[in-house]
């Protein structure tokens, strides 16, 4: 196995007085800096070389960080190691009996996979493997193309684009059969990209993004509230932080939302779109919002046949018409300005991406053409699209324009990369996350 040293944590009373010792008196270069809001943790990076240090501060005193002090006082935290393959390494780690706090790698800043090692295995540190995320690390600059400088905190990240800010929500995560999620690309290859849990399952995230301007717009909902436990075992459903939370973190409330957009109906991405209201009644999440649907995936929905039946639920969409609230369109158009919806087949006949420009900036929400970073690779087509030839073709064009016009992409169900930029180094195209 090799390892590189990606950085140190340190545990800091007080973050001004560690950088007036790092930054002023050391004079090292101050990196970003990163809040975890879940964790109660501000992180400082301090460049070192190759490698950074990473000064903790708690914000809260329920944070690990705080507690940690607390315990043992400020100073050495963790290690972090970077890796090529993390699943390789903690196998190997496994197999030789060390004992592992994170048996499966999770999501960590920076589209990056982490899991941590116990101390009592490594000699009294605790020690972070860290895999970087298939673009690695956001080039500087990357930012500017697309004015202020985004901000990110647990589930949702800011963008600016021209007269638009963009949000990205979390409605959670979710799991699939990682062979159903990658068609014909063989386990040892898809399984570097996205490790697969005992049951061959791999983590999704669900991420609607939320559109302001003139007009707030929502596209797509994620999976709601309405699934049965049964349901929720089977797909590994984890919503303890939902679209509830983050749409509050986005300082917004379904009551803000004037328009919602379906790429496509099925259940993680329309399951949103309507709640039981105390009476048990179905109704509109967003009580103000028109709803606007493909008028060919309304068809679908509405007339299931074998393949389809197991992602269409009624109960998801078939509450907006009773509602009045339902706008069906027939072609690519502009849905409000500067946002516009684009057919690409593929995974339903009729499952669309939508564009967003403004001010000579564009991006692109791609939705189910590609669900991951991974299935930016042209082959890594899923098992559950029902026109696959279609899905490829239309990738070669996406990843061809984006490439070309500079555009944002956003993965609907990257567990780790919200969004980034598609870049082209001796013909592969990678993705540069921007978190
Ligand atoms: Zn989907």
């Amino acid at each position: 196995m090799k390892a590189i040293l990606d950085h140190i944590g340190i545990a800091v009373r007080d973050l001004g007085a560690a950088l007036a010792f790092y930054r002023d008196a050391l004079g090292l270069e101050v990196e970003a800096l990163e809040e975890v809001g879940s964790e109660h943790v501000r992180a400082q990076f301090v460049g070192v070389g190759e490698s950074s240090l990473e000064l903790l501060e708690a914000t809260a005193p329920d944070s690990p960080i705080a507690k940690w002090i607390e315990k043992r006082g400020p100073g050495l935290h963790h290690i972090t190691l970077r890796v090529e393959d993390i699943a390789a390494a903690l196998a190997e780690l496994k197999g030789r009996g060390a004992k592992l706090i994170d048996e499966q790698p999770r999501p960590g800043a920076e589209g990056a996979l982490v899991a941590f090692v116990h101390p009592s295995s490594a000699h009294g540190v605790l020690v972070e493997l860290k895999q970087s995320a298939v673009g690695g690390r956001h080039q500087p600059g990357a930012v500017q193309d697309f004015g202020p400088a985004h901000t990110r905190s647990d589930g949702v990240t800011r963008y600016s684009l021209g007269d638009f800010e963009l949000i990205s929500l979390s409605d959670g995560f979710f799991r699939l059969d990682g062979g159903s999620m990658f068609g014909v690309v063989p386990r040892p290859l898809w399984s570097q990209k996205a490790p697969p849990d005992d049951r061959n399952r791999i983590t999704l995230a669900m991420r609607p993004l939320i559109v302001r301007g003139a007009r707030t717009m929502i596209i797509d909902a994620g999976l709601g509230d309405k699934e049965h436990p049964k349901f929720l075992e089977l797909y590994g459903v984890e919503r303890a932080r939902n679209l509830e939370h983050s749409l509050a973190e986005a300082g917004l409330t379904a009551d803000d939302v004037d328009i919602v957009l379906a790429t496509d109906l099925h259940f993680d991405h329309a399951g949103g779109f309507t709640m039981c209201d105390a009476g048990g009644r179905l109704r509109p999440r967003f009580p103000r919002a028109q709803y606007v649907v493909r008028r060919g995936e309304w068809e679908d929905a509405t007339h299931l046949h074998e393949r389809s039946r197991a992602s269409y639920f009624r109960d998801n969409f078939a509450p907006l018409a009773d509602a009045g609230v339902l706008q069906l369109v027939d072609t690519d158009q502009t849905i409000m300005p500067g946002v516009r919806v684009q057919r690409t087949g593929g995974h339903t006949m009729h499952h669309q991406i939508v564009w967003i420009e403004s001010a000579g900036k564009d991006a692109v929400f791609v939705a189910d053409l590609m669900p991951t970073t991974a299935h930016l690779s042209q082959l890594w087509i899923t098992g559950y699209d029902l026109y696959p030839m279609d899905t490829l073709a239309a990738k070669q064009a996406l990843a061809r324009e984006a490439l070309e016009r500079k555009t944002l992409v956003f993965f609907e169900h990257d567990p780790a990369v919200a969004a980034g930029y598609i870049s082209e180094e001796n013909g592969t195209h990678t993705v540069v996350p921007l978190w």
